[in-house]
């Protein structure tokens, strides 16, 4: 079966975007594929953080995972920091990435311009090497992503045929290995909708869990009430009526877009419906279709939570079977590259 790879950073509440844009699309991708979804706490540290809270936002995370539908009958889940492999591996491809590649990376230019040089380690700028070793480590098929994780699937693309061309092939086969490509090169799969779903305070911006405004999202965990007055306080505009792709209207298009997704119609179908609608008939309509969307996930996770021990022999099955088949490919690269093995 073909595999899929993608995971959440630990940084704090997940939120629409993180579900609209990934979450909710791995869900369809288990019954076909075999998939690891993982919790990605190494690259949760590449910028200032509470240690208290890591271990917290973690386990969080995973309940969200399981919440929303992630099945682990079918699919592993666990944390990146438990499978040793993903660090060692960066270190490796670390050693044959240009750093041209590393600076040129949008996510490293506004989260660094963001926090200011002095708060900026070495690991914002390598993030992206970190992020091919948790993909390349699974001989991954397909990575699902948003929009802001593009750039980065492709470096890790650009890399892996790298690392092919290096160390791969006859070269390999001459350090004792099997020949052929050390990786798979790995294809994105970018939702349709929701691949970008925008700031409730700024259409132009992502929603983003690190953004230091609290009424920028909306957050799965956020109580029915916290949710309606986020929605009554967003931004809009001064049109009477509601329409998508309008770009002078990014608000519209991305409450718009959010209504779609979280009440399962079709684009047609909002635009029918929506079209004469003013702002104030179309807000509480939008509030209850996202309650009414969250409400299972919000009562799941309380679930999953009320008995910690399940979820740490979820993390530890996970993690095991995860170890098994990032340490084979570990083990080829280290052949491949030439290192003396135990
Ligand atoms: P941070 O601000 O800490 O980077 P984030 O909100 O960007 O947090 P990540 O953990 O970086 O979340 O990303 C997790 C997944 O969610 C990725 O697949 C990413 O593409 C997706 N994602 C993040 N933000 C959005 C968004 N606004 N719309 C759609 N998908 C998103
Ligand atoms: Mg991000």
């Amino acid at each position: 079966r073909k595999r899929v790879v993608s995971g959440v950073q630990p940084t704090g509440a997940l939120h629409l975007g993180n579900y609209l844009g990934a979450i909710k699309n791995w869900i369809s991708l288990q019954d076909t594929y075999e998939t690891f979804f993982f919790i990605v706490d190494l690259h949760a540290v590449t910028l200032p953080y509470e240690t208290k809270d890591l271990s917290k936002a973690t386990k969080d995370t995973a309940a969200i995972y399981l919440a929303c539908g992630v099945d682990i009958s079918k699919a592993s889940v666990f944390v990146q920091s438990h499978v040793r492999a993903h660090a060692e591996l960066m270190w490796l491809l670390s050693s044959t990435t240009p750093i041209g590649w590393l600076n040129r990376m949008i996510q490293f230019k506004e989260k660094s311009r963001k926090a200011g040089d002095e708060n900026v380690g070495v690991a914002l700028l390598t993030y992206p090497v970190l992020m091919a070793a948790d993909i390349l480590l699974y001989q991954s098929d397909f990575v699902p992503v948003g929009d802001d994780q593009k750039q980065h699937l492709e470096l890790t693309r650009q890399l892996a045929e790298r690392v092919n061309n290096l160390y791969g092939g006859r070269k390999w086969k001459k350090m004792g290995g099997r020949g052929g490509s050390i990786f798979k090169i790995p294809e994105p799969l970018i939702p349709p909708t929701g691949a970008r779903v925008m700031s409730l305070t700024d259409g132009l911006s992502k929603m983003s869990k690190s953004a230091p405004s609290d009424q920028s999202r909306i957050n799965l965990l956020d109580p029915k009430d916290v949710i309606a007055n986020k929605i009554k306080r967003c931004k809009t505009d001064s049109f009477t009526w509601l329409e998508f792709d309008n770009p002078d209207r990014p608000e519209c298009n991305n409450l718009l877009c959010i209504y779609q997704l979280v009440s399962g119609k079709t684009k047609e179908e909002v635009a029918q419906e929506c079209q004469s609608m003013s702002w104030g008939t179309f807000k509480p309509l939008i509030t209850d279709a996202v309650i009414d969307h969250l409400q299972p996930i919000q009562a799941r996770y309380e679930e999953i939570m009320s008995e910690p021990s399940y979820l740490d022999g979820v993390l530890a099955e996970g993690a095991a079977k995860a170890t098994d088949i990032a340490d084979t490919t570990l083990n080829n690269v280290y052949q491949a590259m030439g290192f003396l093995r135990r």
